[in-house]
């Protein structure tokens, strides 16, 4: 065998597509990015010069570190950091021409003393998940009290709590609550008419005659994620994850494999020992045994069920079915592309397709196409 390095492949022409997809929903909005999560697992220096390259203008990140980041690869970009304004990071703020976004009187307070030059923060509002954010009462307060942009801030924005449940109350309520806001901010006489608002992920771009507002925030759907559950996804695959085979054993009727013997052979049966594992953030709970049907892998065409846990650094694949001469030693499976998508791996793992993107391994040899 040449290689044991797992190969994670990253269709850049596919998350331009994807963006460019979004933007065409979101009409006459300016249409961002979210690549908090270091794009959400795909890497900030991968991602954001596609995204530049498709149009994005503006982009999101969780942290100031990943808003440097991003500024190396995206010079002319808005730049927001979701997880709040920390006072003594100022200088960072200005000097990479960052734009925090401010959640609490305090983080506003910070916010005043900004230098002349500082860009001009986004104010976060809550209009129901209790996470970030001021309350809506207290966000109409200090509207009406001065103009926003005296405070140096330049967009309001608020987080859908299940916008993947278009219909859902909650979701009705927060559409509602937030353009009541606008309504009031945005009026034709108000001194913040010109503050733009921005209320939609993903999932949101799907919501009929959701208000787009000024600016969107997708995430997700960008990297291949389905933000329509139920639905057919209407995204292109971004990530593809090939593993190669190191080892392919004959096990006997009645004899266990891997830790804990969580799965016994019920015929005479072939097992491939494939390089990946929970070390790379492949879910450990994609194992098979007796409480939960798990993981399965794309063996020579055709779909073949884990056996047994995953291990660290190893998954074991039964693969009694997949003629012996299709499959050797050195050949890859795969355990996201074609049939698995990133949703599928999600629920096979017993947790969601973003975690599967937000823990893609650091060990694979990662590969951007289409360039
Ligand atoms: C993560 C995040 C998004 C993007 O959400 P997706 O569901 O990935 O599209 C948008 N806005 C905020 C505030 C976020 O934290």
């Amino acid at each position: 065998m040449d290689d044991h390095a797992t190969r994670l492949t990253i269709d850049l022409s596919a998350l331009k597509a994807n963006w460019l997809t979004l933007d065409r929903l979101s009409g006459a909005a300016e249409t961002g990015a979210v690549v908090k999560a270091d794009a959400y697992g795909l890497g900030i220096e991968t991602a954001v010069p596609a995204l530049v390259k498709a149009g994005c203008r503006t982009f999101f990140v969780a942290h100031l570190s990943e808003a440097i980041r991003a500024r190396a690869v995206a010079p002319d970009a808005a730049i927001y950091v979701l997880n709040g304004f920390a006072a003594g990071r100022m200088p960072d703020y200005v000097a990479y021409r960052l734009r925090p976004v401010l959640g609490s009187g305090g983080e506003i307070a910070a916010w005043r003393e900004r230098p002349e030059d500082a860009e001009p923060a986004a104010l976060h509002i809550d209009t129901a998940m209790n996470r970030l954010g001021l309350r809506l009462e207290a966000a109409l307060e200090l509207a009406g009290s001065m103009p926003l942009a005296d405070l140096g801030i330049g967009l309001t924005m608020t987080h859908l709590a299940s916008a993947e449940e278009p219909e859902a109350a909650d979701t009705r309520a927060q559409i509602a609550r937030f353009s009541a806001l606008q309504a009031v901010i945005q009026a034709p006489d108000s001194p913040n008419r010109t503050i733009r608002a921005s209320l939609c992920n993903s999932s949101g771009h799907f919501i009929p005659d959701l208000p787009f507002f000024q600016l969107t925030r997708p995430g997700y759907a960008l990297y291949g994620g389905n933000p329509t559950p139920g639905r057919a996804n209407p995204m292109q695959p971004v990530i593809r994850l090939d593993a190669p085979v190191i080892q392919i054993l004959d096990v006997p009727a009645g004899e266990a494999v891997g830790y804990n013997g969580r799965w016994v052979a019920q015929r005479d049966s072939r097992i491939a020992t494939v390089s990946c594992g929970y070390a790379d953030g492949f879910p450990r709970n994609a194992g098979n045994g007796p409480e939960h049907s798990g993981g399965v892998a794309i063996v020579a065409g055709q779909e073949c069920p884990f056996a047994g846990n995953v291990s660290m650094d190893l998954i074991t694949i039964d693969v009694t079915d997949v003629p012996e001469s299709s499959l050797r030693a050195g050949d890859f499976v795969t355990l996201i592309g074609d049939t698995l998508d990133i949703d599928r791996v999600g629920v096979a793992g017993r947790t969601i397709g973003y975690e599967i993107l937000t823990n893609l391994g650091r060990r694979y040899r990662r590969l951007a196409i289409g360039a």
